[in-house]
């Protein structure tokens, strides 16, 4: 028998060229589609806060780490690197330690790194007490930082010639915080503490329990809250001219209607968020919601996170060297937060997210930064 030969039909060619226009167009499509399911949700929401150019204004960073430099520089994150003297922690102990290695940070940084410097309060007895604060601030601002620190021991811990406890607006402070405006600079404040410090509950009372030299309710010489916090207010209106961001919500995040407030009441006054995030997850959303729309321009985005070996006593070999990884995460985590209405959790509470609008987050995460900390963002 002859084989014929077949000839296609009209139909089975115009068949055919379907076939092939369907799959092109199928692989076409299909293949963006997988690429995007390959790329974890996390990633693109740090993206969409990267594209913000954010500016952390809370962190400890005293060693330079390349690692941290690299995550930093993937997810466009600035930090402001805030110094303070600890007489607890050995690198926390000394003012030029710790300054060498936070300006060893920040020069590796590839202009990711700011300084906020401080002062040594420990040092309030020596005579020459302000004028040579005074002339290591001058050579800080020389040397590039931003702001200067004063902390939780003026008022907590440190006393004065008179066996006082030292308070944030103590006289002797008068001539830094003049010399502070005059070269435009911020202070940033972390007076008093969250409530639990004198109270002993709520959800940072573990904390005190850990730390017992902040355990304001064991040492009844100690000044109240309220003390520390007026004086802290004192000098917001003796320096008008001062621009004062206070540290962790100014040491009111359990009490958002005292924060609202002393910002209407000091216009040189903004806060941070630092730290203090599981206080808004624990107050009701619309509140929180409400506040920050409302004081939009007045609430820098910070973390307290922290890069630096460990302490002595109690907690000695412990390490305060959180790895980008740890620092990436709490970046992703916060923004969930505050920039989408997902319910997910965090630190073991189930939160839902604030889902604020694009705008007011460019405020908090860069616009507010780079209005309250001049120079903040400068390369
Ligand atoms: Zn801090």
């Amino acid at each position: 028998m002859q084989l014929q030969r077949r000839v296609p039909s009209r139909y089975a060619v115009f068949l055919a060229a379907f076939v092939v226009c369907a799959i092109t167009l199928l692989v076409v499509t299909i293949r963006p589609a997988a690429k995007y399911r390959s790329v974890p949700l996390q990633w693109l929401r740090l993206a969409e806060l990267a594209s913000l150019e954010p500016i952390d204004v809370h962190t400890h960073v005293f060693e330079a780490n390349p690692d941290l430099v690299r995550m930093l520089e993937r997810w466009h994150m600035h930090v402001l690197d805030i110094m303070y003297i600890d007489h607890a922690t050995p690198i926390l102990a000394s003012a030029e330690c710790e300054r060498q290695a936070a300006l060893q940070f920040a020069r590796s940084s590839m202009g990711h790194v700011r300084l906020c410097t401080t002062f040594d309060p420990y040092r309030v007895n020596d005579p020459d007490f302000s004028k040579s604060t005074v002339d290591q601030l001058n050579r800080d601002f020389a040397s590039g930082a931003v702001a200067v620190k004063i902390w939780k021991n003026v008022g907590m811990e440190i006393r004065n010639g008179s066996d006082q406890f030292l308070m944030p607006d103590d006289p002797i402070f008068e001539s830094i915080h003049t010399d502070i405006a005059q070269h435009h600079k911020t202070l940033i404040t972390h007076s008093a503490e969250p409530d639990a410090a004198w109270t002993g509950t709520g959800i940072y009372s573990a904390y005190y329990s850990e730390n017992p030299q902040w355990n304001m309710f064991q040492k009844p010489a100690a000044p109240s809250k309220a003390a520390i916090l007026r004086a802290r207010d004192h000098v917001l209106v003796s320096h008008p001219d001062l621009r004062v961001i206070g540290a962790h919500f100014g040491s009111m995040e359990d009490h958002l209607e005292d924060v609202a407030t002393h910002l209407n009441l000091y216009p040189n006054f903004a806060v941070d968020t630092a730290a203090r995030m599981p206080s808004l997850m624990t107050q009701p959303r619309d509140k929180v919601r409400a506040f920050i729309l409302h004081y939009q321009d007045r609430i820098l985005y910070g973390t307290d996170l922290t890069f630096y070996q460990g302490s002595l006593g109690k907690n000695a070999g412990e390490d305060h060297r959180l790895s980008p990884t740890v620092w990436r995460n709490r970046y992703a985590a916060e923004w969930r937060y505050l920039a989408t209405s997902d319910t997910f959790d965090y630190f073991g509470m189930r939160v839902t997210g604030l889902d604020l609008p694009r705008s007011v987050l460019k405020k908090i995460y860069h616009d507010n930064a780079v209005r309250w900390v001049w120079g903040v963002n400068a390369n």
